[in-house]
């Protein structure tokens, strides 16, 4: 881990801080009612992180521990993954996506070649696996790239505290 990985604690200097483009405020306060100031990362683009499967924040750690479990956290910069959560949206893009390309063509061959049900069998069986397992890595990290991007989790009540 490297030294910048470390959160810095400095004391409340006062004055107010604006929020970063990303939507996280780079001081935040916490319990003891100290500032602690989070390490600077360059910004990392949610499709670069996405299409090479890496951290959101660093660009550098793997993203996944296996096709498609996330890590715990960043083996480089340490960002802990527990916020990632990117549900079915993978899996729905991937379905409207690799639908649209394989049924189009499906349907391109058919009108074009009228060839017999056997060769669309052998066409269209393994460009569906293909396309969509090759897809559903890079979608994922993608849409986890862009839940840290924009700071998004799931809906909580403000309780005013
Ligand atoms: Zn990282």
């Amino acid at each position: 881990m490297p030294v910048t990985a470390f959160p810095l604690r400095v004391k409340s200097p006062g004055g107010c801080f604006r929020k970063r483009p990303g939507g996280r405020a780079s001081v935040r306060e916490t319990e003891e009612g100290m500032m602690a100031r989070e390490p600077y990362y360059a910004p990392v683009s949610p499709l670069a992180a996405g299409l090479s499967c890496t951290c959101p924040r660093c660009g550098r750690g793997k993203l996944f521990k296996g096709f498609l479990t996330l890590a715990p956290a960043c083996d480089s910069c340490g960002l802990d993954y527990g916020f990632a959560d990117s549900g079915d949206g993978p899996a729905v893009f991937v379905v409207l996506l690799a639908g649209f390309v394989v049924v189009a063509l499906a349907f391109w061959v058919e009108v074009t070649y009228e060839p017999p049900l056997w060769v669309h069998a052998v066409l269209w069986i393994p460009t569906i696996l293909i396309v969509s397992l090759g897809m559903l890595r890079p979608l994922k990290a993608f849409m986890v790239a862009m839940q840290y991007h924009h700071d998004a989790s799931e809906g909580r009540l403000d309780r005013g505290s």
